[in-house]
């Protein structure tokens, strides 16, 4: 018998109503979540590969919170009044700009089910009126140009002036880097424009991985891609989606290349599958939780990164993520920085999108940036600029879905879709699907 030690709420799969949910220690000792709908059965889901004591250790996180600036009511009850409403937890920290649905992949795996139904684009005043009620529910917040495939609409450096014009200073592209791969000049165009990182998808080093995920053989085109960005001085964070039984060999390997094309490659942010979307893998009989990962890395880096290096999310759930950083050290190895104290940094919102884009942004744009109150003199920016280029973060987050979705852990989110009515949407509220793959926001 599984032995009962919190509860939280959830939603059914079935039907999506809110159910009270248990986090329990199975018969394997591993850390399960169960849940019942009076209409549609029990449900059982993995979501912690290891004890509760080491379970329970994870959650560092301090208990400051800071809420929405420009709440909505609070009516119908979590996960039903995103926007966000006053009962969330955090004011938000990114948020994704979905620019268009149109897609030059059609990938077996997709949140956004790209490429399906009427292709559109969003509007340059719909873009317009969403960047000023950003910054009128608490702006500014690093924006992530995202889709679809943003690439496909050829007015990036238009939406990108547009933003920067409003207040925004931080922008991200979302992108499978095709046309950055294929376009002599374009990386140059975009940084030209002001954008600040481009988070690249990148599942593996091996055509086998691209060709299942992506469905089709895709790692000239990356290595192309990041080329061109790192001859543009753009920064480029590695974005593995890492699926049971597909790429999780692959882990290592995308690491030491990452690791290898310092600085312009700033990091690897892992994203294991979740099921939502357009997902064409099986259902998650077995699942990447946060020690799977951690043991994954350990293993594939031979120990040179260690699990103990990580720790989770400030801002966020600390359930939801995993980070760690690490120091080039002059013979060529590595060494793990201290993880932030929870008092000092990264448990608001708006210390969490510092961090961000402090990490994430190209080489010569952080100089000066101040860590945690520190005065500012020219040998600390050569300092700081000298460790930037240095640093290398290693981190994931573990995307929610109707199976293992903790309200709790959805009330502290802080990576926010913009959807033109609601407002601001949690990411996993707004990609939530049922197990039939009717969505809970998106339209
Ligand atoms: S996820 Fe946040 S914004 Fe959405 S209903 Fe729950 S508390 Fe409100
Ligand atoms: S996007 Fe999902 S996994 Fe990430 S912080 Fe928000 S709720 Fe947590
Ligand atoms: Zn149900």
């Amino acid at each position: 018998m599984p032995k009962i030690f919190s509860k939280t709420q959830s939603v059914c799969p079935v039907c999506l109503k809110v159910i009270e949910a248990s986090r329990a220690v199975g018969g394997d000792g591993n850390i399960y979540f169960l849940k019942t709908c009076p209409d549609h059965g029990d449900f059982s889901t993995l979501i912690w590969e290891g004890g509760i004591v080491e379970y329970l250790m994870w959650d560092t996180s301090a208990p400051k919170r800071d809420g929405p600036a420009a709440a909505l009511p609070a009516e119908r009850g979590c996960p039903y009044d995103c926007g966000l409403c006053e009962a969330h937890e955090s004011s938000g920290c990114c948020v994704l700009l979905e620019l268009t649905n149109r897609c030059n992949l059609r990938c077996p795996v997709c949140f956004a089910s790209a490429g399906e139904g009427e292709a559109r684009d969003l509007p340059l005043e719909e873009i317009s009126a969403q960047y000023d009620m950003l910054m009128a529910r608490g702006g500014p917040f690093n924006i992530q140009l995202s889709g679809g495939e943003p690439t496909m609409r050829d007015d990036l450096p238009e939406i990108i002036d547009l933003g920067l014009g409003k207040g925004f200073h931080f922008f991200q592209l979302n992108t499978n880097g095709l046309r950055l791969a294929e376009e002599p000049g374009y990386a140059e165009k975009l940084k030209a424009a002001g954008l600040s990182c481009v988070f690249l998808q990148f599942d593996g080093m091996d055509d086998k991985v691209y060709t299942a995920l992506r469905g089709r053989p895709l790692l000239d085109v990356k290595l192309k891609a990041i080329d061109r960005c790192a001859a543009a001085g753009l920064g480029v964070v590695l974005v593995p989606v890492i699926a049971p039984e597909v790429n999780e060999d692959q882990v290592g390997s995308i690491i030491r290349f990452g690791l290898k094309n310092m600085p312009h490659v700033r990091g690897v942010h892992f994203q294991p599958v979740s099921y939502f979307g357009r997902c064409g893998l099986t259902a998650p009989a077995t699942r990447i939780t946060i020690p799977r990962m951690l043991r994954l890395i350990e293993a594939q880096t031979g120990g040179q990164m260690k699990a103990g290096d990580f720790g989770g999310g400030g801002a966020e759930n600390p359930y939801c993520s995993f980070h760690a950083s690490y120091m080039r050290r002059d013979d060529g190895g590595f060494m793990a920085l201290p993880r932030p104290r929870s008092e000092c940094c990264c448990t608001t919102s708006a210390e969490a999108r510092d961090f961000v884009a402090r990490q994430w942004s190209g080489r010569e744009e952080n100089a000066g940036l101040q860590e945690c109150g520190m005065t500012e003199t020219s040998s600390l920016d050569e300092f700081l600029e000298k460790a930037r280029e240095n640093t290398f973060a290693v981190s994931g987050m573990l995307f929610q879905d109707a199976w293992n979705l903790d309200l709790e852990r959805l009330r502290r989110c802080y990576i926010c879709e913009v959807d033109s009515e609601r407002g601001m949407v949690p990411f996993c509220a707004y990609n939530l699907t049922d197990a039939g793959g009717r969505p809970l926001y998106r339209k």
